[in-house]
C-alpha cells in the first residue's frame, strides 16, 4: 500500500489514536516527570554547591580574621573584607556578638559600613548563636536583590565573639539554573519527538496487520472474498490472517456450491408443472414456485413471509395443513379453486423433519383435466352400455317371443327374423363405429398420408352414395367437378369423413331436398363443405354436435340407424390428419359441414 494511503488509513482508524494517544501520553508524562525531577534535583545540587563553597569561604575567613573581631571596626579590616571579597566574589560581612555590622565587603568604605542596621535578628545569625551555623535564603534588606547566606559563629572557649558571614547573590545562581534547566528541557523536548515518532511507528505497526484484518473482514462480510490477506507477520495477527485467508477461500467456495445449488433448485422448483408452496409451524409462506402462483392466483415473488390464509383463502387448504402439523404425517386432499375457471387441485402435503414440525411443503396437482376426463369415461361407458342395451334387449325380446310359438307363426316370424337382423346390424355398426373411434382416438389407425387428387375421393363417395340418395329421393350436386386440389390426406379416412358426413346430410334431409359438395382452397387449407337443405340443427346443439353418443333427436337417430358416433369419427380423423370440422346450420332451412384439410 502506498505510504501516503496507508497513512490516511491509519490516521481514520479509532484504534490507532487510542493506541497512539495513550501512548504518547505516557511517554510525555513520563518524560516530564524524569525532566521536573531531574531539573528540580539540578537546582538543590547547584544551591549545595553554592552553599558549601560559601561555608568553606566563610570558615576561611573566620580562621583568618576571628581574632580581630574583638578589636571592633576599623578601615583596614574594612579594607581587607573588601579585597577578599572582591577576589572570591563573594559578600563577606563581619558582625560583632550584638549584632553590629563590624566590615562587609560589599560596603566601600568604614562609613558606609557604620550606617548597616543591626543583623542581629537576621535568620542566618540567629541560628550560627544557636548551633553555631546558620544558612538563609532571601532578599538582602541591604542591597534588595536574592541572597543564599552562610553564617558561622566565631567561638572562644564555648564563648561567641561574633559571627562571620559569607553570601552569593543568587542572580547568578538562578541564571545558572535556568540555562541547565533549558537545556534538560531541550532534551528532553527532542527525546520526547523521538519518543512519538517511535510510538507512532510502533502503534502503525500494531495496527497496520489488524486494520487489513479489518478490511478483510468487512469484504467477506459484504461478499467479496479476498484470497490474500496483506499481513508478513509471523505472530499471533500473522496466523489469525493466515486463518482469515483460509476461511475466505472456503466461504467462498462454499457460497459458490449453495449459490449453483439453489439455482439448480430454483430452475428444478420454476420448471416444474406442479405448484410447491412450503410454510412455517405458523402457516406463514417460506417458499413458493411459479407453477403454484399460477394454480392459486397470487404473485410468488409478493406472498413471502404473508400468512398462507391471507394469500390462498381456502378453508380446505388450511385443514390440509393444520392437520399435517398436528399429525406430522403426509396428508393429502382436493381443493376446488376458482381460478379463469373452476380447478380442482389434489394437495400433497409433507411435514418438514422436526419435533414439533416446523413447517409444511405442499405440492398441487391440478387434477381438473384429469376429473373432466374420467367424468366423460364414465359418461362414456353408461352411453355405450345404454347403447348396447337397447338392441340387445330388442334382440331378445323377439328371440324368446318366437321361442314361445311365434316360430311357427308365418305372418309373425318373418317379421321378428327381420327385426333381429336389423338390430343385430345396429349392433354391428355401432361396434364398428366404436372400434374405429378407439383405434383413432389411441393413435392407432395407421393413418398412409399421401397426395391425393380431393376430386376424385369426392366422385367416389357420391358413387357410393348414390344409391342411397336415390332412394330417398334427394339430389346429389357435385360442385367440386372441375377442382384440381391435391390435399395431403390418408384416402381411405378421407372417404370415411366424407362418407359419414354425405350420409348424414342422407339421412337429415327430407326427400325432394339437395345435398351438394363443393370445394375451394384456403391459404394452406383445401374446404370440402357438405352443405344439404335438411332439417337443420338447432344453435345450442352446435357446440357438443360433434361429442360421442351426441345426437339432436336420439329416437330419429337411432330409427335411421345412427349410432351417434359419426361427427366423431369425423372431428377426430380430421384432427389426425392436421385439419378440422365445423358446422354451421339453421334449423328447417339446413346445415354446411366444412372439413379443412392441408393442402399437398
Ligand atoms: P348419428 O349416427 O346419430 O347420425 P352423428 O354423430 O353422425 O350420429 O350425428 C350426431 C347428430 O347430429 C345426429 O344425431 C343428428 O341429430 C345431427 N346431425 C348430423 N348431421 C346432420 C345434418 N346434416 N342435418 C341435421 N342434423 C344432423
Amino acid at each position: 500500500m502506498p505510504l501516503v494511503a496507508s497513512m490516511g488509513c491509519m490516521w481514520s482508524s479509532r484504534l490507532f489514536w487510542k493506541l497512539f494517544l495513550t501512548y504518547a501520553g505516557l511517554v510525555l508524562l513520563a518524560l516530564s516527570v524524569c525532566v521536573a525531577i531531574v531539573s528540580g534535583w539540578q537546582e538543590e545540587q547547584l544551591v549545595e554547591q553554592v552553599r558549601r563553597r560559601l561555608h568553606d569561604s566563610a570558615t576561611l575567613l573566620r580562621d583568618d580574621l576571628g581574632e580581630t573581631l574583638t578589636t571592633g571596626r576599623s578601615e583596614a579590616l574594612q579594607q581587607k573584607v573588601v579585597l577578599l571579597g572582591e577576589q572570591t566574589k563573594t559578600r563577606f560581612t563581619l558582625v560583632a556578638t550584638d549584632g553590629v555590622v563590624l566590615a562587609d565587603s560589599e560596603q566601600p568604605g568604614l562609613a558606609e559600613v557604620v550606617k548597616m542596621e543591626n543583623h542581629l535578628s537576621r535568620k542566618e545569625f540567629v541560628l550560627a548563636s544557636h548551633s553555631g551555623e546558620g544558612t538563609s535564603q532571601r532578599v538582602s534588606p541591604t542591597l534588595g536583590e536574592p541572597f543564599l547566606y552562610v553564617a558561622l559563629a566565631i567561638k572562644q572557649d564555648n564563648f561567641i565573639l561574633g559571627y562571620v558571614r559569607a553570601a552569593q547573590s543568587m542572580a547568578s545562581i538562578q541564571q545558572e539554573v535556568r540555562s541547565i534547566r533549558q537545556l534538560i528541557w531541550s532534551v528532553g523536548l527532542l527525546v520526547g519527538f523521538s519518543g512519538l515518532v517511535i510510538t507512532y511507528w510502533l502503534t502503525q505497526r500494531i495496527i497496520r496487520p489488524i486494520k487489513e484484518l479489518t478490511v478483510a473482514a468487512e469484504d467477506i462480510a459484504t461478499g467479496n472474498y479476498p484470497n490474500r490477506i496483506e499481513v508478513h507477520s509471523s505472530d499471533e495477527v500473522g496466523t489469525l490472517a493466515r486463518s482469515f485467508e483460509h476461511m475466505s477461500r472456503e466461504l467462498q467456495s462454499r457460497e459458490k456450491q449453495l449459490r449453483v445449488s439453489g439455482q439448480q433448485q430454483d430452475a428444478v422448483l420454476g420448471g416444474m408443472a406442479e405448484g410447491v408452496l412450503a410454510v412455517d409451524a405458523r402457516q406463514q409462506v417460506l417458499f413458493a414456485n411459479a407453477a403454484a402462483g399460477r394454480a392459486l392466483s397470487f404473485q410468488p415473488d409478493e406472498i413471502v413471509g404473508s400468512p398462507l390464509l391471507e394469500v390462498v383463502r381456502s378453508h380446505e387448504l388450511r385443514e390440509i395443513v393444520e392437520q399435517t402439523l398436528r399429525s406430522g404425517e403426509l396428508c393429502q386432499g382436493d381443493l376446488s379453486w376458482q381460478a379463469d375457471t373452476m380447478r380442482t387441485l389434489n394437495i400433497h402435503a409433507t411435514p418438514l423433519p422436526g419435533d414439533p414440525c416446523p413447517g409444511v411443503v405442499l405440492v398441487l396437482h391440478d387434477v381438473t383435466e384429469l376429473k373432466h376426463l374420467e367424468g366423460l369415461r364414465q359418461q362414456f361407458i353408461a352411453n355405450v352400455s345404454h347403447e348396447l342395451k337397447t338392441p340387445l334387449s330388442s334382440i331378445k325380446a323377439y328371440t324368446e317371443t318366437l321361442i314361445n310359438g311365434a316360430l311357427g307363426d308365418s305372418e309373425s316370424a318373418p317379421r321378428f327374423l327381420r327385426r333381429i337382423d336389423e338390430q343385430a346390424d345396429r349392433l354391428h355398426a355401432l361396434i364398428l363405429d366404436m372400434l374405429s373411434l378407439a383405434r383413432i382416438e389411441a393413435g392407432g389407425a395407421a393413418l398412409e398420408l399421401s397426395e391425393i387428387p380431393l376430386q376424385q375421393v369426392i366422385a367416389a363417395c357420391l358413387t357410393d352414395c348414390e344409391e342411397r340418395a336415390k332412394a330417398a329421393q334427394i339430389e346429389l350436386q357435385n360442385e367440386a367437378g372441375s377442382d384440381s386440389t391435391i390435399v395431403r390426406a390418408d384416402e381411405e379416412s378421407l372417404m370415411q369423413i366424407l362418407d359419414n358426413l354425405v350420409d348424414n346430410a342422407i339421412k337429415y334431409t327430407p326427400s325432394g331436398g339437395a345435398i351438394v359438395i363443393r370445394c375451394h382452397q384456403e391459404s394452406t387449407e383445401a374446404v370440402i363443405e357438405v352443405s344439404d337443405t335438411g332439417i337443420g340443427i338447432a344453435p345450442e346443439h352446435l357446440e357438443r354436435l360433434f361429442e360421442r353418443f351426441y345426437r339432436v333427436d336420439k329416437a330419429r337417430s337411432r330409427e335411421l340407424g345412427g349410432t351417434g358416433l359419426g361427427l366423431s369419427i369425423v372431428k377426430h380423423l380430421c384432427q389426425t390428419m392436421g385439419g378440422s370440422v365445423s358446422v354451421e346450420s339453421k334449423l328447417g332451412q339446413g346445415s354446411t359441414f366444412q372439413v379443412r384439410i392441408p393442402l399437398a
